[in-house]
């Protein structure tokens, strides 16, 4: 019996190794992750696990029994350092090695770091794991002003909870507008009137220059403008990088990811990946795409084990996406960087609209601002042309 070895406990290292077992895989599954926790969820981690509105089992995606139970094999705390494909072996940190009949990929990415004069004294975090997110918080707790580098969505939703928590925050942004690659003008224009009417402050067009302080601790963000804000704590939010390192070092394609069919194999039909980490050439948008979204490392696990249990599959999914800011949520469907025209509707004042974007007069993605109905309908009828009522009121 095949033993399936996953590198990466995370969205996607789960997934595949639950779909194996009920796509009736019998054989070992080798479920290894650096981490400590067994598999969680991150989407929490920026807003309610940071609120401290949930406890770290709240995001377990099973329950630790539910590995045991459907016997895989966890193993947490361990990084895996290489990969020796023609023994079809890979290496542990710890100088063990073990051996697979295949193996996937679930490696998901890390943040991006700045290198800037003072980038590394203590005080300066960025998010991705929930020990990222113990340490800011705790800090958190302590700081009175706390400044944070990018406005993408983690940023944001970080601005929203501390916030929430009675901080004086100031998020910084390089480009002239927030969450500036994926949402159009209209969803960036209300998003930076929202943050801004709860209390913080947001610099549009403005880089960093340097960290200021000691190894004592952070003072504050020197501006491009030549300003300093001072800030006891500062996130650095300024988007993430793949952990394709493993797969290029073993010689396998990569290119801004681990480049994959539609199957999820790589340039070594013995190799699958999944998720974060994972590129692929998507007809539906003719072009290769690597995505950082729950939908993107569920679905695309469940393809690879449908494909390691000998199904077909060409996996080329309609992407969705969702954050929470304060009490607003975004809900995104398609890609939307293609638009040549917008339609709003419904009422930005009320806190309750959607855009709807078109290239050459069909529908190719919807932006649903506490528009649930809207978002749900997009997800069906994109790629349809569009007319008024395509989809309900917001
Ligand atoms: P991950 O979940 O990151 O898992 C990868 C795992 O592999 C990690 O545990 C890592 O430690 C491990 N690993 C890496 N290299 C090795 C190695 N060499 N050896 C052993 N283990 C290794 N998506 C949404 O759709 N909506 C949201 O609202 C949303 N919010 C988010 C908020 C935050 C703060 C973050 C960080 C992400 C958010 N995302 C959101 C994105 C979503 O969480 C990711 O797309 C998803 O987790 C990807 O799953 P993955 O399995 O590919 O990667």
């Amino acid at each position: 019996q095949e033993t399936i070895v996953i590198v990466g406990a995370g969205q996607a290292g789960a997934q595949v190794a639950q779909s194996l077992r009920a796509e009736g895989h019998e054989g070992p599954i080798r479920l290894i992750g650096e981490e400590p926790h067994p598999p969680y969820q991150r989407p929490p981690l920026s807003k309610k696990y940071l609120a401290g509105d949930l406890g770290a089992e709240a995001l377990y995606l099973r329950p630790p029994a539910f590995y045991t139970t459907h016997n895989i094999d966890l193993i947490p705390d361990t990084r895996v350092t290489g990969i020796d494909r023609a023994a079809k072996r890979i290496r542990l940190a710890n100088g063990d090695t073990l051996d697979y009949g295949r193996l996937v990929l679930a490696t998901g990415t890390r943040s991006r770091t700045l290198d800037l004069p003072g980038s590394d004294l203590p005080g300066v975090m960025t998010l991705r794991g929930m020990v990222d997110v113990d340490a800011i918080r705790m800090r958190m707790v302590a700081a009175k002003t706390i400044v944070i580098i990018g406005a993408g969505y983690i940023g944001l939703e970080v601005a929203a909870v501390a916030q929430g928590m009675g901080k004086a925050v100031t998020v910084v942004e390089a480009l002239d507008r927030p969450m500036k690659r994926v949402v159009s003008p209209q969803v960036s224009s209300y998003f930076a009137g929202l943050h801004r009417a709860r209390g913080v402050t947001l610099l549009l067009d403005t880089g960093v220059d340097a960290i200021e302080g000691t190894a004592e601790g952070i003072d504050g963000v020197l501006l491009s403008s030549g300003k300093t804000i001072p800030s006891d704590l500062i996130l650095v939010a300024v988007g993430a990088q793949p952990n394709d390192e493993l797969a290029a070092e073993a010689g396998l394609e990569t290119d801004n990811g681990i480049l994959v069919d539609g199957a999820g194999q790589t340039s070594d039909e013995c190799i699958f990946a999944a998720g974060d980490c994972s590129r692929f050439f998507s007809a539906r948008y003719g072009r290769s795409v690597r995505m950082e979204s729950v939908q993107n490392a569920i679905d695309q696990a469940k393809a690879v084990a449908t494909a390691l249990c000998g199904g077909e599959v060409d996996y080329d999914p309609l992407p969705w996406f969702w954050s929470d800011q304060y009490d607003i949520k975004l809900q995104i469907a398609g890609l939307s960087d293609e638009y040549d025209n917008t339609v709003v509707v419904g009422s930005p004042e009320d806190h309750k609209f959607y855009v709807a974007y078109l290239k050459n007069g069909q529908l190719i993605a919807v932006d649903s601002i506490n528009s649930p109905r809207s978002h749900m309908m997009a997800r069906r009828v994109i790629g349809e042309a569009w007319r008024e009522d395509l989809l309900p009121g917001a």
